[in-house]
This record gives C-alpha cells, sequence and structure tokens, in this order.
C-alpha cells in the first residue's frame, strides 16, 4: 500500500498512458484512460468519495499493463488498480457481478462455477487421467469448460508428439487470475498453495500452459504468493515450436493469411512474441496489426470488465477483428483462449467471415488437411 500510494503521489499527470490505453481506445474519453486511474485512486484513498465516473474508471482495466512502459517515472497503474479495487472491497462498494466471480472460484475452482467433469469433455471418453507424468498439460478454465477443442488441439498434438504427458482432469482449478486481479490476495495466497501442491502432486517437471494468464500466474505470481515450485512453467506455443523444429510432427502450409493477437501478459511481461508466430508460420502467412507485440491492443475483457462493462469489451474486440479484416486475412489466431471465448462472442453477433483459432487449433487442422 505504501508503495501503491507513493506511487500515487509521484505521478505528474503528463498524460503520458492516457491514449495507449484500450479503454480511452475504446471511448475516446480521457476520463477512461490510464491517468484518470491514477486520479480516482488518489481520491479514494484519500477518503474522497468517488464520482460514478472515477468509480467506473476503476473498472475499465484489464491489467494488460500496456501503460507501464510509457510512464517516464516508472508508475505501474495497473498495480494501483489493483490495490483501489481491494480498498472498495473493503469499503463494500464492490459490483454484485463481480462479487459473484470471486466467490465461484472460492468455492467452485472455476469463474463459471462449472462441475469439475466439465473439464474433461476435451478429453474424450477412453482417456484415462495418470497419476504422474514428465508432462503436465494444464488448460485452465476457458479451455477446458467453454472450448474444449482448444484443449482437445493440444492435447492431441503434445500426445502425438510423444511426450510422457498427464493432465489434472477433474482435480484442476482455476488459477485465480481473477482474485490476483481485483485484489484478493489473501484468497489468491490460499490457491496458490493448494495449486503448487496439487500440480506437484503429478510429480511433472515440466507444466505446460494453454492460457497465458495461468502462465503468468504459476510463473511469477505463485512464487511470490508461496514459494518457486519444483516444475517449470511453459507455454503452450513454446513447446510446439519445438514439436516443429525438431520434427516430431510434420505441417503442412495452407497458403491461408492469419493475423495475429499477442496475449498481454506474455507479450508485455515477457516479451515472449516468436514462438506462437513461428508456429503460425509454418501453416499460414503471418499478417501484423497496426500494434502488435509489446504494443498490442488489449481485447478488453478480462479482470471484470467484460462482465462489467460488456459494450466496452466488445468495441475493443470489434474494432480488431475489422482491422483484421481490413488487412485481407479469414483467420486471426489467438494465444488466449479467454481473447478467443470474448472475440468468438463479438463476431458470433456480425456477419464476420473471420475463423478465429488458436496455433495448435490451425497446427492440427495443417496435419488433418495432409490426409
Ligand atoms: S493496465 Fe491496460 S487497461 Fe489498465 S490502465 Fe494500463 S493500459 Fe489501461
Ligand atoms: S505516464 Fe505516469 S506520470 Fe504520466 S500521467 Fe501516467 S502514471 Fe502519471
Amino acid at each position: 500500500m505504501t508503495n501503491v500510494q507513493g506511487m500515487i503521489e509521484t505521478c505528474v499527470q503528463c498524460g503520458e498512458c492516457v491514449e495507449v490505453c484500450p479503454f480511452y481506445k475504446a471511448t475516446g474519453n480521457p476520463s477512461y484512460g490510464a491517468m484518470a486511474k491514477v486520479g480516482a485512486a488518489r481520491s479514494l484513498f484519500a477518503g474522497e468519495g468517488l464520482t460514478e465516473e472515477g468509480l467506473k474508471t476503476l473498472w475499465l482495466c484489464t491489467r494488460c499493463d500496456r501503460c507501464v512502459s510509457t510512464c517516464p517515472v516508472g508508475i505501474s497503474v495497473p498495480d494501483i488498480v489493483q490495490s483501489a479495487r481491494a480498498e472498495l472491497r473493503r469499503r463494500g462498494q464492490w459490483p454484485q457481478k463481480c462479487s459473484n466471480i470471486a466467490n465461484a472460484i472460492i468455492e467452485h475452482g472455476s469463474p463459471m462455477a462449472a462441475p469439475p467433469q466439465d473439464r474433461i469433455t476435451y478429453l474424450g471418453k477412453d482417456h484415462n487421467v495418470r497419476e504422474k507424468a514428465e508432462y503436465l498439460y494444464v488448460p485452465g478454465c476457458w479451455a477446458s469448460v467453454r472450448l474444449p477443442e482448444v484443449a482437445r488441439a493440444s492435447f492431441q498434438l503434445l500426445t502425438k508428439a510423444g511426450l510422457d504427458i498427464t493432465t489434472l482432469g477433474e482435480k484442476e482449478r482455476c488459477c485465480g487470475l481473477f482474485l490476483i486481479d481485483n485484489g484478493l490476495m489473501d484468497e489468491a495466497r490460499e490457491l496458490a498453495e493448494k495449486n503448487t501442491l496439487l500440480l506437484e502432486s503429478t510429480s511433472a517437471k515440466t507444466v505446460i500452459t494453454e492460457c497465458p494468464g495461468c502462465y503468468d500466474v504459476y510463473k511469477r505470481v505463485y512464487p511470490a504468493l508461496f514459494r518457486e515450485p519444483n516444475y517449470e512453467v511453459i507455454y503452450i506455443a513454446d513447446i510446439l515450436k519445438d514439436i516443429v523444429e525438431h520434427g516430431n510432427i510434420e505441417v503442412k502450409h495452407s497458403g491461408r493469411k492469419v493475423i495475429y493477437k499477442d496475449p498481454c501478459p506474455l507479450a508485455r511481461r515477457y516479451d515472449m512474441t516468436k514462438a506462437a508466430r513461428e508456429v503460425l508460420g509454418h501453416v499460414a502467412e503471418v499478417v501484423e496489426f497496426e500494434e502488435h507485440g509489446a504494443e498490442a491492443v488489449c481485447c478488453g475483457a478480462p479482470a471484470g470488465v467484460k462482465p462489467l462493462y460488456p459494450e466496452v469489451a466488445n468495441e475493443l474486440a470489434g474494432k480488431l477483428l475489422k482491422e483484421a479484416s481490413s488487412k485481407g486475412v479469414d483467420q486471426v489466431g489467438v494465444g488466449c483462449p479467454f481473447c478467443m471465448h470474448h472475440m468468438s462472442g463479438v463476431q458470433n453477433g456480425t456477419e464476420g467471415p473471420l475463423r478465429i483459432r488458436t496455433p495448435s487449433q490451425l497446427m492440427l487442422e495443417s496435419l488433418a488437411s495432409e490426409r
């Protein structure tokens, strides 16, 4: 908190962080840009009442980190937002929808409160989840529950490549990213301990995550909240890249074009922008958004924005899809199942002809088209 208050006091209101914020881009309103969030947090921690706009701007943040590199004095607006949201909760000013999601994660193990058996449909009927293996595949909530075709594609590729691999099956639970984004750190700490021990119980040396959010939580947040784990964490595209390059699986170029949407945590916190493009490059011609890599525009959905302000989140996804169409592509490659869920939902409300797919799905399709 001291650190957060120090950051708030350090802000010189230069405005460098305003226009890069996706919520300025979506609305054209500087009241929803990053600097306004610092102002709202300043009022909140000073004990002043927040205006409706002030409250809204604190919730219109996906903690995408786009503003962080623009600040000349090193302020992290997403850290300020995280703290402000925790303070709002202490004051009983949390939106009911956010409380519902947090409770679903804590009590039922996923933001959608899915029954455990919904997590394993991607494995098919005959698959027995083994207790131990060298590799552990963790699809995360969105890929396992809402987009089993995504998890199925990755698991089939990893199996076909001959990896000694297992999953957590029905035992898997949410990594708790939503709790972290909204400042519920005690609850997140409990999950960090439970999940680290659960993942270690498989004896896996390598944990492969489908979701960039899970990747960041397992790799960076859990060690800070609990301890370093006994396994290495890698992102699905990194291992797929190795699999293709070592010839474990042969793929065929489709001759089609694909535009790639970088996941925010990977591009900005880890500079991980190459592997997914390399995988996609084996099966299609890769085209870029105007702002890509570390400058990629957030899809607008995470951290509670989609449930609270769907029209704003949808506006951002719509802009990305429109830009994709203008580039003459018919496929959008996404590195994040939650981006995919969100962007596909927006596209379903239009006549858009774009296919939205993960690198795993496009890679699997390239095998199928070989036969
Ligand atoms: S983290 Fe992203 S959404 Fe939040 S203020 Fe910064 S740029 Fe805006
Ligand atoms: S860039 Fe940094 S100093 Fe400038 S307004 Fe944003 S948070 Fe404040």
